[in-house]
This record gives C-alpha cells, sequence and structure tokens, in this order.
C-alpha cells in the first residue's frame, strides 16, 4: 500500500495550541509535512498512519530559543547531531543556537555553515543567533546587516556581555534596521570580577568568590534604557534575580519594548544546592513537592553540576522568578542547555566552566514547578515554548493552524521517570538533575510530519 510521506493522523489526544487559543479532545491530521486540519473525527485519506495518543497532550513543536550546540569547534562537548537528539527526545522540534562558539558565529560564512550542516546533521530545525561583536570580544560591532541576510534571527554575545553602553545602543540601532531582537546575557563585569556562585550566605559559608545579584540588574537596567532610547526589542536571557523581574515588570508596564526568559534551574534549585543535598533538601528543596519520596537525589558540597552563569540564587528569587512566570513579565522559558565535558567540569569548584544541559529535563521541570503547582495553566506554559518565542524571533512556527509546518510534541504531563544523566543523547553529562524523579515526558516529537522520536508510539494501522 502507498503510503503518503510525512503524512500521519494523531487520534485521541487532547489538542493544546495556544497560538489558536485552542485546548480540546481533538484529532490532528498531517498531510505533506502541513499541519491539515486538525478537530473532532477526522478521517484518515488512504495510506496514512494513524497513531493513537490516547491521554496525551499534543502541542505546536517546543522551541528552545537558548541552547549552546558548540558547532564549530567544541564539538567534544556537543555537535549538532547529538544536540538536536537531545532536543528532540525533550520533545523540542526547533531551537537557536548561542554563537559563543569557536571560532564564534560573527560573520555570515559561519552562519552558513551551520545552517548547511543543521539541513544535513540535524534531527530538528535549528535557528541560528549571531554575535553581537566580532570574536564576541565586545570591542567592534560584527556585521549585523551581513549576519541577518545569511539567515540569523537574533544577534546576541550570550555567555558575553557588551560592557561598553554606546556600542550596545548602536548594536541596537543597526538590530532594529534589520528587524533582528537583541538578546543580552546581563553581567556587568565590574560588579561580578571573577564570581563562581551567587554573593551571598552560602557563598561566604562555602569560601566561593560572590557574584552578586547586582552585577545582573545592573544590566538589565541598562538594556530597559536603551530598549526605550532606540525602541530596538531587548530580550534578557537568563533572569536568575528578584530584582531584574522588577526591573522588566515595570519597564513592560511602561510599554517598553523588553521581554525575559527564565530557565528551570533558577526556578527550581538555590545557592543552597552547592552546600549539598542535605543542606537543599532540609530547606530551599521543601518546595518540590513532587520529589518527596525516601530517596531523594544527593550530591557532595561543591558539586561543579550547580555552577552556572548566571549562579543560582536565593530561595526569595526563585520565589520571584516563579511570581514573573505566572503574571507574564518573563515570557519565554527555555534551557541555557551548556554541555560541558566530565574532564572540565571534574575540577575544584573555581576552575570549573559554568553551565549545565538541560533539553531534556526542561519540559518536567517545567510542568513540575509550574503546572502542577498550579501557577499558571498548561496552556500557559506551552504558549511560553511556542508561540512566545516564535513571535520574539518572528519565526513562522509556534502553532498548529492549518498550513503550518508539522512541527508537533506529544507528551504525557504525568509519566514519571528518572532522568538518568549518563543515558542522555547528549555528548555531555553535565546535569544536576541526574537521579531526580521527574514528572511529565516527551512520548513522540514530529518534525515536517517526520516522527524524528518516538518513546513507544507505534502506528496501530497502516
Ligand atoms: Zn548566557
Amino acid at each position: 500500500m502507498l503510503v503518503l510521506m510525512n503524512s500521519l493522523l494523531l487520534t485521541g489526544g487532547r489538542v493544546v495550541d495556544p497560538a489558536n487559543h485552542f485546548d480540546s479532545p481533538a484529532d490532528v491530521l498531517v498531510i505533506g509535512g502541513k499541519i491539515s486540519a486538525v478537530g473532532k473525527n477526522l478521517s484518515a485519506p488512504k495510506g496514512i498512519e494513524i497513531f493513537d495518543v490516547i491521554g496525551k497532550i499534543i502541542c505546536p513543536g517546543l522551541i528552545d530559543l537558548h541552547v549552546h550546540l558548540r558547532e564549530p569547534g567544541q564539538t567534544a562537548k556537543e555537535n549538532l547531531a547529538s544536540g538536536t537528539a537531545a532536543a528532540a527526545r525533550g520533545g523540542f522540534t526547533s531551537l537557536v543556537c548561542m554563537p559563543n562558539t569557536s571560532p564564534a558565529i560573527d560573520n555570515s560564512g559561519t552562519v552558513a555553515l551551520i545552517r548547511e550542516r543543521a539541513g544535513r546533521e540535524g534531527l530538528v530545525n535549528v535557528f541560528v543567533a549571531g554575535a553581537i561583536t566580532k570574536n564576541i570580544a565586545g570591542e567592534e560591532l560584527a556585521q549585523i546587516g551581513s549576519l541577518k541576510n545569511a539567515g540569523v534571527v537574533a544577534i546576541t554575545d550570550d555567555g558575553y556581555c557588551v560592557q561598553n553602553n554606546e556600542l550596545m545602543r548602536r548594536a541596537c540601532e543597526y538590530a532594529k534596521m534589520f528587524d533582528l531582537p537583541v538578546m543580552d546575557h546581563c553581567q556587568d563585569y565590574s560588579l561580578v570580577t571573577d564570581g563562581v556562585m551567587h554573593e551571598g550566605y552560602w557563598s561566604t559559608a562555602l569560601g566561593l568568590r560572590g557574584w552578586p545579584s547586582a552585577g545582573e540588574e545592573m544590566i538589565v537596567a541598562r538594556n530597559i534604557l536603551l530598549a526605550e532610547l532606540t525602541g530596538t526589542k531587548i530580550h534578557c536571557q537568563h533572569l536568575s534575580t528578584a530584582g531584574g523581574v522588577a526591573l522588566l515588570r515595570e519597564a513592560k508596564k511602561r510599554g517598553v519594548p523588553v521581554s525575559g526568559e527564565a530557565c528551570p534551574h533558577h526556578f527550581v534549585l538555590t545557592d543552597a544546592a552547592v552546600a549539598g543535598s542535605e543542606k537543599f533538601w532540609a530547606n530551599d528543596g521543601k518546595i518540590l513537592a513532587d520529589l518527596q519520596t525516601d530517596e531523594l537525589p544527593s550530591w557532595p558540597a561543591y558539586d561543579t553540576n550547580f555552577k552556572m552563569n548566571p549562579p543560582l540564587r536565593t530561595a526569595r528569587d526563585r520565589e520571584a522568578i516563579l511570581e514573573g512566570l505566572a503574571d507574564g513579565t518573563i515570557e519565554i522559558l527555555c534551557s541555557d542547555h551548556a554541555p560541558h565535558c566530565d574532564y572540565e567540569k571534574e575540577v575544584e569548584f573555581d576552575y570549573a566552566p559554568f553551565g549545565i544541559t538541560g533539553l531534556e529535563t526542561e519540559l518536567a521541570l517545567s510542568l513540575m514547578q509550574l503546572v502542577h503547582t498550579k501557577k499558571i495553566s498548561l496552556a500557559e506554559m506551552i504558549a511560553k515554548f511556542t508561540v512566545y518565542p516564535a513571535r520574539l524571533l518572528n519565526l513562522n512556527k509556534g502553532s498548529l493552524s492549518a498550513g503550518a509546518d508539522a512541527d508537533v510534541t506529544i507528551f504525557d504531563p504525568e509519566a514519571e521517570w528518572i532522568f538518568r544523566a549518563q543515558e542522555s543523547s547528549s555528548k555531555s553529562k553535565n546535569s544536576p538533575f541526574s537521579g531526580w524523579k521527574l514528572r511529565g515526558k516527551a512520548a513522540a516529537t514530529i518534525v515536517g510530519g517526520k516522527v524524528i522520536y518516538s518513546e513507544q508510539m507505534d502506528a496501530v494501522a497502516v
């Protein structure tokens, strides 16, 4: 029998498509890689595979706009194939890769290289962010127009932060001319110096150099002022502090074109985790009701899997991030997936690189902290992973509208499972969540009508 390419019918699921304000049991019909129809009792044309996804959520393919794929140049940590495989396994159909590679993605040739390779080796859609400055050195602007022509969806010096405010202003003005959002890793170098964890009680108790909240808030405030001055959309990456959320909330009320994102580690963990598992579970870990079993995950003090930039902050900051997500101040969820090799992380805390992997755990952790706790609705969480990032970056993604690319995520919000970093599709295993019991899991990931990851979903009829 003839099987239609990139075509399938999903039946029995609950379709949640925030872009179309749709949330109801329905079928989804995909023909030739595009969404053909969403509705009740759809019948499949001959030769189409039918998947019964009863009890599962069907939503637009999830988008992660903050991922380090480490290509070119750092492929011992990750590459396009392994990074996109981890994305697929986590339920993601599109991602945006950061330009702080080696060499940096600061020119059209490198953008073209990544896009061409991603087309060949990537399992999911890969969008590219270009650098703001040449070699991410913060001194001279990259050729923003030619980056745009090469297809970047935003500019950022992520991992670094342009310190010269005049240069940042020019970057914003160019970005606006080319209709590109500017994304910024907010870190004031003079305040942060060589801090390795949040500056507070635990940095003092553990004898580690502090990275103060003001080091982030200073640049969030700078970005608000520059967004107001230039009219350019500035997106603050991985917000971690209560003060940053408050600044953003106030600026948005005034209509300043700024936005923000949060990563699960900042709204799950706190800096007490650096002091070891006992210290964490005794106090800050108590809010993780889902995890309260006899066997809580354990880790030693000074575990470098709890070192990231910006760092884990206090319980009060974590609460503020959760509030910011709940009231819409922070529109976007993402991972800041930052793989590093074992040998790089297995050193003293001071010397370890910042960053953790996140593509395979972010959906579950977001469900646990936001939806299962009833802080936001399931539809709102999905919007933060789909239509909102698509809107920010002008991507033609993030909805199940008829005619849209058939990028679809199917997940079970209740499935309980244990994440094991060693079994991850990523090349790197630097996750603080290894051994954690999680609730919520991707069941299948579909890109352009093709099932690229499936846990146990077999076609019931062909
Ligand atoms: Zn960053």
